[in-house]
């Protein structure tokens, strides 16, 4: 690594991209690649044999040895099957680096040990993969730093062509919204673009501890969260982390970050320190979805991987530490055209505008209606420690539209037509019955979970570690419906631009309801959104049943998104997943209760007692009250803890022993969950007792104010 690293020359040196594309392939066979990009069409054999041997030879070049169909399955992590590019060897006993088209395109891989949701009882075994040539293969060095394999993004399907990752759906959803959002733009007279397609930009928020600490935690360790903790003397109540100096030993890691990064063409843009102590965020400039998820994928690995070379540890849980704020991952998310208009960009002209409102209103009309399944989007087993336990952001879906644009909206409500701006800066729509307006950019609201921010709109309730997948593939559709529904409409009115006014006002006056722009912490909102109807869906358990109703069944089939067997597939996936991340916690907590905790505090209340004892023996009297008292609250506190440990020990027993499924998912909810909140308490009050030197592992203190 060079002391001064040239970005624009390093940036995309290890992806397989336009530039080495066009430089590489003949000039037919690469304008035959990028049609097949652009129209999403298959690739023919004879063009996919020529990249595939282009592509296999700039790989060793760079040192590549394997390649691998590099994709999402429903565990929320990425997978990879590596496969040297060597021939049988030839009667000279020489092998041939050999790639064909074929390998390309498809790959084979056996299903049967990722989570299928019962898919597989159904259909086959076999699992294919296959290449998202919109998505640019890359090559990234294996965990030695010296060898060197070729990654290929792709899809992963049954033998029957049931979704079993993230990728498909998303690259379903990704033509529906293309499809209804060109009859959309159509209509308003756009007869130049040919794709609209949705970007993604996500913030990713991380911890950073020391890795020598966190070895000492098996909490971390086992499930990627303290378990047990008392909070340190300091939090983050003076706010001085937030945008604070980065430290040398952070900015290392960060450089480092960077570099291999823009390497693999991820464009590292914006890092901070985030609100809590050792809490950090990297945010990517946004690009098409299919590409900004992949990418995320790689920032969170890229993450992991730099900070064990730095002997740091990077977590990735929502949830680390309790007391303190867990990790998110914004999903930026908008609509832009091949020709590049931001469809959620306000515009300059009146045209632009009505077009601008009714996508508004659409978008108001998508949320509102399925509030339960974007939420059950963000739902994973860490995340329900953020949404709904008082932190940003509430678990109540609304929207955040700002001042300006709510009193739009209100005036249309309550007048039936807008007719003036509260800004003093006007865009004019040109249609009378409609508010001038100008594009608020201010976001001043934080608590919202989704919120438009000048032209896009922020999801925020995603969790750290979770795919971005989810989400988005929930918002393309939703959006691509109420796109639907509103060219429907348009297709058949005679006075277009009273049909868009009516349209507009139809909207705004029946999703008023999902718009709040008030403080979503508060319990007047939780109050004052139960009021308007409004679902408070407080956990993950709660949230999986609306992936499998009517109405979304009906959503995703009509736009050809999921089957009903796909997300009855991926209920069950969720429920056993929660059942197993919680069972591993629970197991966790008892292990180290047990075996660590107990131990330790019966060697204090030992120690206490013969120093006590001792005190008694000597000829002198010495004051033995504090020691006495200390005492007594650690045996009670300890028999507390032991009483908590027996029933955790039980419950968790019997939760393991039922069948799979939202039952036992549930149990482990309302069971498991509060007496493993139960255990922790007396464990945590033992700590701020005992002495700092007995107690089995490092504090809160050390984890993150000595990183
Ligand atoms: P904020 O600080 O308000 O969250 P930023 O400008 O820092 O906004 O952007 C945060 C993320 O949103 C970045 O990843 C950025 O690239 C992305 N972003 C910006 N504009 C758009 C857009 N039009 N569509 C999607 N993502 C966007
Ligand atoms: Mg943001």
């Amino acid at each position: 690594m060079s002391e001064l690293m040239n970005v624009v020359d390093i940036f995309g040196e290890n992806v397989f991209n336009d530039s080495v594309m066009q430089a590489r392939l003949p000039k037919k066979v690469y304008l035959e690649l990028k049609r097949t990009i652009r129209e999403g069409k298959e690739l023919e054999p004879s063009i996919a044999d020529v990249v595939a041997h282009e592509m296999k030879e700039w790989a060793i070049e760079k040192g590549a040895t394997h390649y691998s169909h590099w994709f999402q399955p429903l565990t929320g992590a990425t997978a990879e099957k590596h496969d040297a590019f060597i021939s049988a060897p030839k009667e000279n006993g020489k092998v041939l680096m050999e790639f064909s088209g074929k390998e390309l395109i498809k790959g084979e891989s056996d299903a049967s040990s990722f989570p299928s949701g019962g898919l597989r009882a159904t259909f086959e075994a076999r699992g294919y993969t296959a290449w998202d040539c919109t998505s640019p293969a890359f090559i990234k060095k294996d965990a030695t730093g010296k060898g060197a394999i070729l990654y290929i993004p792709t899809a992963f399907c049954s033998y029957t062509g049931e979704a079993l990752d993230q990728k498909t759906p998303l690259l379903r959803s990704m033509e529906a919204i293309n499809e209804q959002a060109l009859r959309l733009i159509r209509l308003f007279g756009n007869t130049t673009s040919q794709k609209v397609t949705p970007s993604v930009g996500a913030e990713q928020e991380y911890f950073l501890v020391d890795r020598e600490k966190y070895l000492k935690r098996k909490d971390l360790v086992f499930t990627g969260r303290t378990l047990f903790g008392a909070m340190p003397p300091k939090g983050q109540e003076l706010d001085d982390h937030y945008f604070g100096a980065v430290r040398e030993r952070i900015a290392l890691f960060m450089k480092d970050v960077n570099e291999e990064l823009w390497k693999l063409g991820v464009t590292a843009k914006t890092q901070h320190n985030e609100a809590a102590p050792a809490q950090h965020e990297l945010a990517p400039i946004y690009e098409q979805c299919n590409v900004a998820v992949d990418h995320n994928q790689l920032i969170m690995e890229t993450l992991k991987q730099v900070a064990y070379r730095h002997g740091l540890h990077c977590l990735l849980h929502e949830k680390p530490f309790a007391g303190v704020n867990g990790s998110g991952k914004h999903n930026n998310w908008s609509l832009t055209t091949d020709d590049g208009i931001n469809l959620l960009d306000p515009g300059k002209t009146p045209h632009e505008n009505i077009q601008f409102l009714l996508i508004l209103t659409c978008v108001l009309r998508a949320v509102d209606r399925h509030a339960e399944l974007l939420r059950e989007s963000a739902a994973d087993v860490g995340n329900d420690h953020r949404l709904g336990a008082n932190e940003a952001p509430p678990a109540i879906i609304s929207v955040y539209l700002g001042e300006q644009l709510e009193d739009v909206l209100d005036q249309l409500v309550s007048t039936g037509s807008a007719t003036h701006s509260l800004k003093r800066q006007r865009l004019e729509t040109g249609v009378h019955t409609l508010p001038d307006f100008a594009k608020d950019a201010t976001d001043r609201n934080r608590t919202a979970p989704f919120a438009f921010t000048g032209n896009k709109f922020e999801f925020r309730m995603v969790g750290s570690r979770d795919s971005v997948a989810s989400s988005t593939i929930v918002l393309n559709t939703i959006v691509a419906e109420a796109f639907a529904e509103a060219c429907d409409y348009l297709e058949q009115t005679e006075d277009f631009d009273l049909g868009v006014h009516d349209l507009v006002k139809k909207y705004a006056l029946e999703h008023q309801r999902i718009v709040f722009n008030g403080n979503g912490y508060s319990k007047e909102w939780v109050e004052e959104a139960a009021k308007r109807g409004l679902p408070n869906i407080a956990t993950m358990v709660d949230s999986i049943p609306y992936l499998v109703t009517e109405k979304t069944v009906e959503l995703f089939e009509k736009f050809g998104v999921f089957t009903r067997a796909e997300l009855q597939s991926r209920a069950e996936i969720k429920y056993e997943t929660y059942a197993k991340i919680i069972n591993i916690e629970s197991r966790a907590m008892i292990d180290i209760a047990s075996k660590h905790i107990i131990p330790a505090v019966i060697k204090y209340i030992t120690s206490l007692a013969t120093s006590i004892n001792e005190a008694k023996a000597a000829l002198v009297t010495i004051d033995v009250s504090v020691q006495t008292e200390l005492l007594e609250e650690s045996s009670k506190l300890l028999a507390e803890t032991r009483a908590a440990l027996k029933a955790l020990e039980e419950l968790t027993e019997q939760a393991g022993a039922m069948e799979r499924g939202r039952g036992q998912a549930e149990f482990f909810k309302d069971e498991v969950v509060p007496v493993m909140e139960a255990l922790r308490r007396p464990v945590d009050r033992l700590e701020m007792i005992v002495n700092k030197e007995m107690w089995p592992m490092p504090s809160y203190g050390d984890l993150l104010f000595e990183v």
